[in-house]
Formats: C-alpha cells, sequence, structure tokens
C-alpha cells in the first residue's frame, strides 16, 4: 500500500513515552485483561503496539460526522488523499482544556471544532467494553491499539491546547545550544535524551513504577475527564515558556531538569490509568 511509504507522523510521546507508559500498564493489568489481550493482539502486546496510531495516522480514520469539524486546517494528511470523503479525518491525538482547566465533554463548540482526543478514547473503551467480544478483529486491534496510544498522548504535556488561546501544541519555538526547534517536538522526542540519555523505555518505566497501592487508587480516581484536567494542571507549567521573550526560550538542560518530576508523573499516571481502562473493558 502506497501510503504506507510515507513518513511516519511524529506526535505524542514518540516511542519511548508511549512505550514506557504502556509498560507501566503492563506490570499492573489483571489476569482477565492480560488473557484478553494475549487473545486479541495475537502474540504482540500493548508496548509493541503503543506507537501503531502514529505509524498508521493517515491509515486511521474516523467518520467525523457533521461538516463544521471539517476545516482543512484541521487536518493533516497526505496530498495523496485528499480525494476522501471530509468528513473524515485521523483520530485526534490532542485534547482542549477551557481557561479553568475544564476538560470538554463534546468535540465541538459552536461552529467551532474543539479538539478531544479524551472524548474519542472514552468513546473507544465503552465500544470496547460492549463489543469486543463480538468486533471485527482488525477493528479491535485498531481499537485497543488507539485506547493504548491516546492515553499515552493526553498525558504528554504539549498534547493540551488552552482556551482561550495560548500558543501551545508547537505553535512556536525555542533554542537549544542556538537551533531553533519546536517546542512541541522538544517535548515528544528530545527530552528523553536530556533527562537520561541512552535510556530505554523500560528504564524510564522502571523508573516511573513506584507508587504505592494507595498512590495508584488516588491516580486512578475519577474518570477520562477528570484525568484530563488533573493533567492540564500538572502540565500549565510546562507551558509558561509561551510568555517568554525570544531570548528567554533558550532552552538549557537546567529547564529540562526542572520538569523531571512533571516527566515521571505523567509516564506513571499515564500507566496506571490506562491499565484501569484495560481492566475495565475486559472485566
Ligand atoms: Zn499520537
Amino acid at each position: 500500500m502506497l501510503a504506507l511509504l510515507l513518513p511516519a507522523a511524529a506526535h505524542g510521546w514518540n516511542n519511548v513515552g508511549h512505550a514506557a507508559i504502556a509498560q507501566i500498564a503492563e506490570n499492573h493489568l489483571d489476569k482477565n485483561a492480560k488473557k484478553a489481550l494475549k487473545q486479541y493482539l495475537k502474540g504482540t502486546d500493548i508496548v509493541e503496539i503503543a506507537s501503531y496510531a502514529d505509524r498508521y495516522y493517515y491509515q486511521w480514520y474516523r467518520d467525523i460526522g457533521w461538516q463544521c469539524t471539517n476545516p482543512k486546517i484541521l487536518r493533516r494528511k497526505p496530498s495523496e488523499m485528499d480525494s476522501l470523503p471530509t468528513n473524515l479525518e485521523p483520530w485526534c491525538h490532542s485534547y482542549s482544556v477551557d481557561s479553568l482547566f475544564n476538560t470538554y465533554r463534546t468535540n465541538r463548540e459552536g461552529e467551532e471544532y474543539v479538539r478531544n482526543c479524551i472524548m474519542d478514547l472514552d468513546w473507544l473503551v465503552k465500544n470496547l467494553k460492549e463489543n469486543v467480544a463480538t468486533m471485527d478483529p482488525e477493528e479491535r486491534l485498531k481499537q485497543i491499539a488507539l485506547v493504548v496510544h491516546l492515553t499515552g498522548d493526553f498525558h504528554c504535556p504539549m498534547h493540551i491546547l488552552y482556551v482561550p488561546k495560548a500558543p501551545t501544541g508547537g505553535k512556536y519555538s525555542i533554542y537549544i545550544n542556538g537551533e531553533k526547534i519546536n517546542i512541541h517536538t522538544f517535548w515528544d522526542s528530545r527530552i528523553w535524551g536530556f533527562l537520561n540519555k541512552g535510556w530505554t523505555y523500560s528504564e524510564f518505566a522502571e523508573e516511573a513504577d513506584t507508587a504505592t497501592k494507595q498512590e495508584i487508587e488516588e491516580i486512578t480516581k475519577g474518570d477520562v475527564y477528570d484525568w484530563g484536567s488533573a493533567n492540564a494542571i500538572a502540565a500549565w507549567p510546562a507551558h509558561h515558556l509561551t510568555n517568554a521573550t525570544q531570548e528567554q526560550r533558550e532552552f538549557t538542560p537546567a529547564y529540562a531538569e526542572s520538569f523531571r518530576w512533571l516527566v515521571y508523573q505523567q509516564l506513571r499516571n499515564g500507566g496506571y490509568r490506562l491499565a484501569k481502562l484495560l481492566n475495565y473493558i475486559f472485566s
């Protein structure tokens, strides 16, 4: 298939973050979930499929149903696929919060399209819970992979869009040793090397998976919308460079260091919450 030759879109926590979150979730799956995933994923596991949604970004579409979500600017797809019907778009990988850090329960606000992977995730979990045993195997694999991936993405600080307008989501650049890079790219793929050079996902997972049973209960309380709001509050400081002057946007190892806690917290929380969702689906 020609589309598979296209470069993979770089989204979310990169492979390291997505795999680390999946690994932490794997550590906390119950018996039923493990058994079901073994059966449905046919020899692969949630770590392996954690970045499928990025890899198949341009092949995995959903029907967005109504016209005002269709402005071209919000649709990222290669020109080769421009002939697709306009009511299709790739699954959203980011989400929005309002000025009080509340998540939205819809993806439209008046005539505006509100990015909302949390709403998509909520739908996927409910759909799998209901239909997983009877679904078409390929569709089932895709939806499980989306649950794994989108849970990772909504724990990624730069996948949160603060409304009203904060120029987030990679809309401004920072400078690392004179090199200009997009803040979103830094958080997606460079932060790992800054924090622990050469570490693999499993080392990050091991380092992050340290919460007690009681702490895990606290972290996984509530639903996906509550978790989205909590993430938005936690990640807000990481967006603060937004208001800095250009010189202040010189990104230093000390700056990355100041967010070490946030990275580990988001990996840990994402992992426990993903385990909770999967345990629920297969219970
Ligand atoms: Zn993604």
